[in-house]
């Protein structure tokens, strides 16, 4: 049997049940994330042994000591970025590649680094079986943003640094939005940065606890 064909889909109900009581009912109220956090198969990304509770309200790891982040936390930065469907979108940490599918739902062309080749390939297999063509995926210092493809209108960092790094500001698009984790290794806020007219607003949205970004413009490993 293909788990990859949707009508072999037996999670369909846990991720209704996720999105309306997890998601919506905590304020995410645009409908195209919504409709995107019910369509993508979360339990594709994660191993066999934890698909049970690939839709329950928390992370859960993928290996190399890293995580999928809680439903919420992926509805809720997205939601921030306010795709609309034609964006150029940068992800910085693409691990298990779930938050990589919802962006390529919601955006033209998703562009994602991640720093563990393991990972990368794994997130790499389940996304062209799911038949996404519209994502472009590189190992490699997120930090750095990715310059040949740059300006992105949206930018997602989905690890925690110390600071917002200087080269993502530089990527960003005039009218761009940047949602990132900002804070020391134990706790972090969720920040978001608008591009307009040339300077940078900021604005502080939730706390939140993320792995370490580790790279140039992050932590030390
Ligand atoms: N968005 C992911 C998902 O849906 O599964 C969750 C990712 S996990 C919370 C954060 C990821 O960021 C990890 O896989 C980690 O290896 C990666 N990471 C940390 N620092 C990085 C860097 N400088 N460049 C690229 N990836 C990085």
């Amino acid at each position: 049997m293909n788990p990859y064909l949707p009508d072999r889909d037996i999670y369909r109900r846990a991720r209704e049940r996720m999105v309306a009581q997890q998601i919506a009912a905590r304020g995410i109220t645009d409908q195209r994330v919504l409709e995107a956090m019910r369509k993508v198969p979360r339990h594709l990304f994660v191993e066999e042994a934890l698909r049970d509770q690939a839709y329950a309200d928390y992370p859960l790891p993928i290996g190399e000591g890293q995580t999928i982040s809680q439903p919420y936390i992926v509805a809720l930065m997205t939601e921030a970025l306010e795709l609309k469907g034609e964006e150029k979108v940068l992800e910085v940490g693409t691990g298990s590649g779930y938050q990589t599918a919802i962006l390529a739902e919601l955006a033209r062309w998703v562009y994602s680094i991640e720093r563990h080749s393991r990972l990368l390939e794994r997130a790499r297999r389940v996304l062209e079986a799911l038949g996404y063509r519209n994502i472009f995926l590189r190992v490699g210092d997120g930090t750095k943003g990715w310059p040949e493809a740059a300006p992105f209108e949206a930018i997602i960092v989905t690890a925690a640094g110390p600071k917002v790094p200087e080269p993502l500001l530089e990527q960003l698009a005039e009218g761009g939005r940047l949602v990132m984790p900002v804070g020391d290794e134990y706790s972090q806020y969720l920040v978001k940065v608008v591009k307009r007219g040339g300077t940078f607003h900021r604005q502080v949205l939730e706390p939140v606890r993320f792995v370490k970004l580790v790279g140039e413009y992050g932590f030390a490993e």
